[in-house]
């Protein structure tokens, strides 16, 4: 394993505001290696983009407290001074965001636009940045290069400007490309197509990819590496076949069973997860899942898990406070079909076990693998009684 291009060591963002302090970002680790694609997956104000902004210096112009490490080539960015950030944001690391319009200027021609992205960075002419612009627009695949560098952003469809978005990103062949919600806006094909792309590009520049997504089907196919965030916090982190295939968060459960039918594999049902992502100002006790858990013990609205490995899962992590033989138990019923409410009755209401005795409920046995340390898991925890079954009360407040 070489060293990593980009280490993020309990990087905490709070912005102060008049309602309170955001805890934007609240202790996430991880890291990504030269030509790697990691996904960092969660609902919509997760801190998916404070991270990542973050990285590039771009919360410092907000009220945000910031702590902790970001290692680019051994360098801290956290603490490196604006102007030598500057020289890495566009050049070393670069970004698009989600809306091509939005980071795109509407009255300037794209080639234009393309060659400044060059300019900035490198000391050539201006004959060589247009020669760029139109390799670049090559480069992502855009057709007709020589006609399109000079049009402007209103005369590209959606996909295209998204395609001129990711060579304005990659004019200076950075090491490390975060890409942001990169085709949210964009329809199923050409989220694809996109997709594809980056893809491609990957395998021919070399780089790292960051992607950001709420879509937990987006980055199946692309990602190495998944970090799920829920509220602040990176709540399970896996490579992507673990991820997949054996499941350890509630939250990451709920983020598979609602992913759209084109990239599932399965005829499956899409459920939504219940109820509603937390103020990140008045967060919940406990877990922060808690409110939302359909798995939840009286517990779990005290205790605050942290991230910890998951036995037998190489590299895999995971904050929550259910036994591994429960969780593995109610990922394997899930995808048999079973409801949670059936399984939370089954795994999570049963009757405390005496300690030793090793029986678990009739029918724990039909489900295969995992049956051997499940009796053990389930006495491990203290099994409360829990009365309430949606959970949805202790200190949810809704920020609007
Ligand atoms: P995501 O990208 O996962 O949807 P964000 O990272 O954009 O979420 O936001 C995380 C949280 O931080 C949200 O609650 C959002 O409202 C808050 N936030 C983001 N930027 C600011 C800011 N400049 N000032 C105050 N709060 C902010
Ligand atoms: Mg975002």
């Amino acid at each position: 394993m070489s060293e990593p291009l980009l280490e993020v060591k309990d990087l905490r963002v709070r912005f102060h505001t008049e309602d309170g302090v955001v805890h934007a970002v609240d202790g996430i680790s991880y890291s990504i290696e030269k030509g790697k694609t990691l996904g960092i997956v969660g609902e919509s104000g997760s801190g998916k983009s404070v991270s990542s902004l973050t990285t590039l210096g771009l919360t410092r112009r907000f009220r945000a407290s910031i702590d902790g490490q970001i290692l680019f080539g051994g360098r801290d960015l956290v603490s490196m001074p604006e102007d030598q950030l500057r020289k890495i944001r566009g050049n070393d690391i670069a970004m698009i965001f989600q809306d091509p319009l939005s980071s795109l200027h509407p009255f300037y021609k794209v080639g234009k636009q393309l060659m400044e992205a060059v300019l900035i960075h490198r000391p050539v002419g201006r004959a060589a940045a247009h020669a760029r612009a139109v390799e670049l627009l090559e480069l992502v695949g855009i057709p007709d290069p020589k006609t399109r560098v000079n049009q402007f952003p209103h005369e590209f469809s959606g996909g295209m400007r998204q395609r001129v978005m990711i060579a304005m990103a990659l004019a200076n062949e950075p090491k490390l490309l975060i890409a942001d919600e990169p085709t949210t806006a964009l329809d199923v094909t050409v989220q694809a197509q996109i997709l594809a792309l980056l893809q491609d590009l990957q395998q021919r520049l070399g780089m790292a990819i960051i992607i950001i997504t709420h879509d937990l089907g987006v980055v199946a196919e692309i990602s190495d590496d998944i970090a799920v965030m829920y509220a602040g916090r990176i709540v399970e982190r896996a490579d992507t076949e673990s991820i997949f295939t054996r499941p350890q968060h509630p939250y990451t459960w709920g983020l598979l069973k609602s992913i759209p039918l084109l990239t599932s594999p399965r005829d499956e049902e899409l459920v939504p997860i219940a109820g509603r992502p937390p103020s990140l100002i008045n967060r919940p006790s406990g877990c922060f899942f808690h409110p939302r858990c359909p798995y939840v013990r009286e517990e779990h609205k005290r205790v605050d898990p942290r991230l910890a490995p998951v036995p037998d899962s190489p590299g895999h992590s995971v904050a929550c406070l259910l036994s591994p033989g429960v969780r593995t138990q109610i990922w394997q019923g899930l995808e048999a079909g079973r409801q949670p409410e059936e399984l939370r009755h089954e795994y999570v209401e049963a009757p405390a076990v005496p300690a030793g005795a090793g029986v678990a409920a009739p029918g724990v046995a039909a489900s295969g693998a995992g049956v051997a340390s499940s009796g053990a898991a389930v006495t491990g925890v203290a099994t409360t009684e829990v009365t309430t079954t949606d959970g949805a009360d202790a200190g949810q407040e809704d920020e609007s």
